[in-house]
């Protein structure tokens, strides 16, 4: 069954990890996919070509979504391409973790501009068409520390934080255009991210997972699938934790 026929979906942060495996989830599902990396040339080149093989349109596009003029070009230059946008899933974003008295400004501002700030760009640009199409479905990559908050965390919890509130209020704000928000709070799921643990980290973490392992893009992709098509016409303004049962 493709759950996404027809569909057009624009991914930000599609080269690697949650975001590699959103895009090559939704090829297999019928959607024609646009994604946006930051300097992955290579690799992003290489997602294009194994989401063509589902047979689907696949384009990568150098694209910073913490800058606002960039956001804007790119849902143009989609929009041109594609012809339009279903479903934006807001997936980039980055760490900077360090203790509140050794965080410096610009590692504040890094993680608040790439996280969130990334969110609005991309949403206020995204919006007008949904709204002339009266349908669209927005996910926006929120993590289970944006929930519960995290030593060490306190820039990217604040974002996460953050991009749960937007998604609640953008939620209220465009329902009656049919336009739906929701946010997925995934927990520890294995990418480059978080390959910098250690071994006795990762061991710590799945002892206080209830499922008992640390997840994978798949198991994220698989919920945006969910929220990306039309099995959640009635789901909206919701937070879809996919953590084990780590945030229960
Ligand atoms: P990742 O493996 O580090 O990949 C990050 C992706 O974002 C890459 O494609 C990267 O592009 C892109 N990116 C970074 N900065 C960007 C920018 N300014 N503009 C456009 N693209 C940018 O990260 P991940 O683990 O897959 O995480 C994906 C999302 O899930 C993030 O929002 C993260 O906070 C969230 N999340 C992750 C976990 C986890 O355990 N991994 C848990 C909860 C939430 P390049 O390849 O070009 O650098």
């Amino acid at each position: 069954m493709s759950l996404l026929n027809g569909k057009v979906a624009l991914i930000t942060g599609g080269s690697r990890g949650i975001g590699e495996a959103i895009v090559l989830k939704f090829a297999q599902q019928g959607a024609d996919v646009a994604f946006t990396y930051l300097s992955s040339e290579d690799k992003a080149q290489s997602v294009v070509q194994a989401a063509q093989q589902f047979g689907v349109r696949a384009k990568a596009y150098k694209s910073d979504a913490a800058d606002y003029t960039e956001a804007e070009n790119l849902i143009t230059d989609v929009l041109n391409e594609f012809g339009k946008i279903d479903v934006l899933i807001n997936n980039a974003g980055i760490t900077k973790d360090t203790l509140m008295l050794r965080m410096s400004e610009e590692q504040w501002d890094q993680v608040i501009e790439v996280n969130l700030k990334s969110v609005f760009n991309l949403t206020k640009h995204v919006l007008k068409p949904m709204m002339k199409q009266k349908a669209g479905s927005i996910i926006n990559m929120s993590s289970v520390v944006g929930v519960f908050g995290n030593a060490g965390q306190a820039n990217y919890a604040a974002s996460k934080a953050g991009i749960i509130g937007f998604t609640k209020s953008i939620a209220k704000e465009v329902g009656s255009r049919n336009i739906r928000c929701n946010a997925i709070a995934p927990g520890f799921i294995e990418t480059d991210m978080t390959h910098i643990l250690t071994e006795d980290q990762k061991k710590a973490y799945i002892d206080s997972i209830p499922l008992k392992r640390l997840g994978n893009g798949n198991d994220v992709a698989e919920a945006c699938v969910y929220l990306g098509s039309d099995m959640s016409t009635y789901v909206s303004g919701q937070v879809l934790s996919v953590c084990g049962a780590l945030n229960t």
